[in-house]
């Protein structure tokens, strides 16, 4: 008999929807193997500018600690969290305890956990428009309705996120939890500016509201300006902050962090143990070594310079061949997003650019949570080579040119 495998399925499954980017970059991988492929596609630092050597040595010593095969707590190394904990104090300016520290798998995990704890299927989450799309598409695997609220060069309007909660209420619609990726945002690079940041803990001060603060780029930023975490501010314990050493360290490594308030920790731990057990302990090691011996600091300062220069060239290479079309000005992070002309599709472009011109790019339109991203496209300077970018910026000109009536 044949198996009817829909049959063993659960409810659940019906919220389950298959990244709309995955074959996109299924495609880029195959194509990046053909040689003169230039990838603006990327979302992760460059592993050039990781001292690779450096953790090789620092193996060894991870390996002869015997922890590193066994299975650590399931809130991670309690080394590795009493150094986050002062990793908090140091980068983020806040205070706290090693009972406020979970080591997760990456930030990933610890966006998953907070929605498995947090959000009833049927209730309504505010983002920001665009968001980023693993987030999305992971709470609503979780049920939640995912709403988008407008956001300009200053972050997410936080004026429009309290009437959106306020009108969501007079129907009857009460809102829990605000998801932000309030530094070098995923996919804009846009960085909330300190107004917005304040106004938002006090929205949700004033409507009862808990935020999840995505701190995945907080350690690039590129210029001179105080940028400080929700967190940091947040006098009512209305914020979970998720931490992430991916960015700066390496995405392979798989180490991020919730800090929680502590009567929430307890329940993430529960229900993070029958998931994961641990997080990988090597890792863990490996990531205790690098914070003991300063070398975040050095690792990250290499990062911002060599990612500041990208993103300089390719500011300028857009502004020299695109000076007409609208783009975001990051001042941390890893991305620009550009906005093609109206009558350009973003999906097309992004195929005819990998096909034709051997330029990957990421179409915007899934990290809307509207139809108003149709036209843009998402453009990665951290990873690709510094003389690749302007090259790279010309082919797609050549493109919209080819793609625009004379
Ligand atoms: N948040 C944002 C905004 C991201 O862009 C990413 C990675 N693309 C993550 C979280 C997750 O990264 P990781 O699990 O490697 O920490």
């Amino acid at each position: 008999m044949k198996v009817d495998y829909t049959r063993f399925l659960s409810g659940r499954v019906s919220y389950i929807e298959p990244s709309p980017i995955r074959e996109m970059v299924s495609k880029i991988a195959r194509k990046s193997r053909e040689a003169g492929v230039i990838s603006f596609a990327a979302g992760e630092p460059d592993p050039d500018v990781i001292p690779r050597r450096v953790y090789g040595e620092l193996a060894r010593e991870v390996f002869e600690d015997k922890r590193s095969v066994n299975y650590s707590p399931t809130e991670g190394v309690l080394e590795l969290r009493e150094e986050i904990a002062a990793f908090m104090k140091k980068y983020e300016g806040v205070s706290s305890t090693v009972e406020n520290i979970i080591v997760t798998l990456g930030g990933s995990q610890a966006l998953d956990l907070a929605a498995r704890l947090m959000i009833n299927p049927g209730e309504v989450v505010l983002t920001e428009n665009p968001s980023y799309v693993n987030t999305v598409l992971d709470w609503k695997q979780w049920g939640a309705i995912v709403v988008g609220v407008k956001m300009d060069e200053n972050g997410v309007d936080t004026h429009e996120l309290e009437n959106t909660v306020k009108k969501l209420k007079r129907d009857g619609i009460v809102v829990k939890l605000v998801y932000t990726i309030p530094t070098g945002q995923n996919p804009s690079g846009i960085t909330m500016s300190t107004e917005r940041r304040k106004h938002l803990l006090e929205v949700a001060s004033e409507h009862d509201l808990l935020v999840v603060e995505d701190g995945a780029y907080n350690y690039l930023v590129y210029e001179p300006v105080e940028v400080r975490s929700l967190k940091s501010m947040d006098s009512e314990g209305r914020v979970i902050f998720v931490g992430s050493f991916s960015k700066v360290l390496g995405t392979g490594l798989r180490v991020g962090w919730l800090h929680l308030p502590e009567e929430l920790a307890e329940k993430f731990r529960a229900a993070k143990g029958p998931t994961d057990m641990c997080p990988p302990v090597p890792s863990q090691l490996l990531v205790l070594q690098v914070l003991r011996r300063g070398l975040f600091e050095e690792i990250r300062n290499r990062a911002v310079e060599a990612y500041r220069r990208k993103r300089d060239l390719m500011l300028r290479a857009i502004e020299e061949y695109m000076s007409r079309l609208k783009h975001t000005k990051p001042i941390a992070g890893m991305f620009i997003l550009l906005w093609l002309p109206s009558h350009i599709d973003g999906w097309k472009f992004s195929e005819e650019a990998l096909e034709k011109y051997s330029v990957a790019v990421i179409p915007a339109a899934p990290f809307f949570t509207d139809n108003s991203g149709k036209s843009v496209i998402r453009l990665n300077f951290s990873m690709v080579p510094e003389n690749d970018i302007e090259e790279g910026i010309k082919r797609l000109t050549q493109l919209i040119k080819e793609k625009s009536p004379s």
